[in-house]
């Protein structure tokens, strides 16, 4: 396989690819992002680039920047070799992508992860096991893009985790269930035959779950600082970082970016579930797993307003949050996606263009 085919190259992007080919500009994939220099890989080595002036103009949002995982179109470096430095002037249309929102901006859309075929959503079967999280997480997978399966991590914790299985397979209808421990690393085989050659992973789930383990077990070496030895470590989890992209032993490609960490706390509502924890706690009694807690039966919420034990107001403003969130969300998938179209229009003619005006 060729360098480029073991960075997850495939034929739609090279045919997406072509015009852009033709105008003398090579792929890469970016494998790290800091915050105005990426480093990509392309076929003949790695490079560090910046985005062009053009794309930097036409972006429209901090979507439109080059993430992890994005194929790029870069200028061929002048020298080769590990000190190469290029430019980007355009990202190619992504597969799947992970996004939160922009600090600041609630609406800004900042992408965290591109072109993910597969992500496991890690939780542990110790005291945190919560199939209401895993929810969540399967709705953030589902809007991404990319396969989700779902990892019950820790399952030397407990006697038998087939009872977990079973009730997280309930919940996720066609969703493959793998529990797994990192104390037995060939239990996670499994994994590493989901990432197969050319085949791009990443792992999302909240803090202590194990993700950082299970990365270095399918890397084969500590890329990433864990709780166990983090203490030590005040430069933060990531021991290395200088890697965001790794390609495995086995040929599999793995993102693990400081951006994917920080979707619990944005995109799966644990910021609105901790605002609204006593909402939260209530409605583990409703009848209905998906209680909207509106006129539902057996609705443990609407029941407490009724005794006086939830104040009205309380509810009200739980819904409006939500009506909210639920907005914004359909209108930044909207316009991310007319966005992604015109913003690849104009780089491909801006792409042409330049490189026409080059060589004149
Ligand atoms: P992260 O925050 O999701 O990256 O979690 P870490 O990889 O840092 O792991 C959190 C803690 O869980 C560490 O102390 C790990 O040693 C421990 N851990 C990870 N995997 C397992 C497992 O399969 N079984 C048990 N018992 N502990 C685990
Ligand atoms: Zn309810």
């Amino acid at each position: 396989m060729s360098r480029l085919a073991d960075l997850g190259w495939n034929d739609r992007f090279a045919e997406t690819f072509e015009p852009l080919l033709a105008s003398g500009l090579v792929p890469a994939r970016v494998s790290l992002e800091h915050t105005h220099i990426y480093r990509v890989l392309a076929e003949p080595g790695e490079w560090l680039a910046q985005v062009s002036g053009r794309l930097r103009h036409h972006a429209a949002s901090r979507a439109d920047f080059p993430a992890v995982g994005d194929w790029v179109a870069v200028d061929p470096p002048q020298d080769d070799g590990m000190t190469g430095k290029t430019t980007i002037r355009a990202v190619l249309p992504r597969a799947s992508r992970f996004s939160r929102r922009a600090a600041g901006d609630r609406t800004e859309e900042q992408v965290v992860a591109a072109n993910i075929d597969v992500v496991f959503l890690v939780s542990g079967l110790d005291g945190d096991f919560n199939p209401r999280r895993i929810e969540r997480y399967l709705l953030v997978a589902f809007d991404s893009g990319a396969t989700p399966v779902i990892v019950l991590n820790k399952a030397d914790l407990v006697d038998d985790p087939g009872p977990y299985v079973a009730e997280v397979e309930s919940l996720s209808p066609g969703v493959a269930v793998h529990a797994v421990s990192s104390k037995h690393p060939e239990s996670l085989s499994v994994l590493r035959a989901l990432v197969g050659p050319g085949r791009t992973g990443a792992l999302l789930g909240s803090s202590g779950v194990g993700k950082s383990t299970i990365v270095n077990r399918l890397v084969g070496y500590d890329l990433l600082a864990t709780r166990g030895v983090r203490v030590s470590d005040s430069r933060g989890r990531h021991t290395s970082t200088s890697r965001q992209l790794v390609i495995l032993p086995g040929k599999g490609i793995l993102i693990d970016t400081p951006g994917m960490r920080e979707i619990q706390l944005w995109e799966t509502g644990e910021g609105a579930a901790g605002t609204f924890s006593d909402i939260a706690a209530l409605a583990e009694g409703c009848r209905f797993r998906d209680c909207a807690h509106e006129s539902e039966p057996g609705c443990a919420v609407i029941q407490a307003v009724e005794s006086g034990e939830l104040p009205a107001g309380r509810l009200e403003s739980f819904r409006k949050l939500r009506d909210e969130q639920a907005y914004q969300n359909r209108q930044q998938d909207q316009r991310a996606q007319l966005e992604q179209k015109r913003l690849w229009k104009t780089l491909t003619k801006a792409a042409n263009k330049h490189i026409k005006e080059k060589r004149r």
